[in-house]
């Protein structure tokens, strides 16, 4: 589908992509729209249906995946996530910038697809401060803490495969990271605004 390249956010659970992306979404209303992606997690205190993600049981996603609704999709820690073809469609069909926050797997399935989108790998300083974070989130149990550190572990190593990931951003002060975030995407949200008013 022609219109503006779609922006793609992995890193470990922990690394800062919610942070970074709510806030391009803030400042840039209208320019950037969120892939809404369908998971079987449960949601966290705070978490809103329809607008973080498409809550649903095993058996609702089994059957959107059986019937090829999902572009892709993956089990991180645990659970189900995938992003539909309507998730991306919404966002697209608007003209807008379609941001996609997926895991490593999710990564490499996009990959095989023409949705050609700008890959950036959002990395915490040190696997340390990344613990301390999700720690400090209270979100997680220990047991769902533990497996995203060691699949955190796993992944940094994978993103500093050359070619995966178009740009890099270590998240360690939030203002210097989302300054960054917006420098990489600067001549695609020129562009946006650019055909907005025109
Ligand atoms: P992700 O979406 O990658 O799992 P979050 O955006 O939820 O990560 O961030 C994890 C936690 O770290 C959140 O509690 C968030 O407020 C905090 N956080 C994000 N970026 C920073 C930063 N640069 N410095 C300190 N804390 C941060
Ligand atoms: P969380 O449970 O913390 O919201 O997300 C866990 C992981 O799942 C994160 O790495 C996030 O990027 C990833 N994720 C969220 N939605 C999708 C999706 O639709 N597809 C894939 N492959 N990963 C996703």
């Amino acid at each position: 589908m022609a219109g503006p390249r779609p922006v793609v956010l992995s890193g470990p659970s922990g690394a800062g992509k919610s942070t970074l992306l709510k806030r391009l979404l803030k400042e840039f209303e209208g320019v950037f729209g969120f892939s809404v992606s369908h998971t079987t997690r449960k949601p966290r205190p705070g978490e809103a249906d329809g607008k973080d993600y498409h809550f649903v049981t095993v058996q609702e996603m089994q059957r959107g995946i059986d019937s090829g609704e999902f572009i892709e999709h993956a089990v991180f820690s645990g659970n189900m996530y995938g992003t539909s073809k309507a998730a991306v469609h919404a966002v697209q069909s608007g003209n807008q910038i379609c941001i996609l926050d997926i895991d490593m797997q999710g990564v490499k399935s996009i990959k095989k697809t023409d949705l050609n989108p700008i890959y950036i790998s959002i990395q915490p300083p040190s696997v340390e401060i990344l613990e301390k974070r999700l720690r400090d989130r209270k979100t997680e149990s220990e047991e769902s803490l533990q497996k995203r550190l060691a699949v955190a572990k796993r992944d940094i190593e994978i993103s500093k495969e050359p070619g995966l990931f178009d740009e890099a951003i270590i998240n360690d002060d939030l203002e210097d990271a989302y300054s960054k975030l917006k420098a990489v995407l600067k001549e695609e949200i020129n562009k946006a605004q650019s055909s907005k008013d025109s």
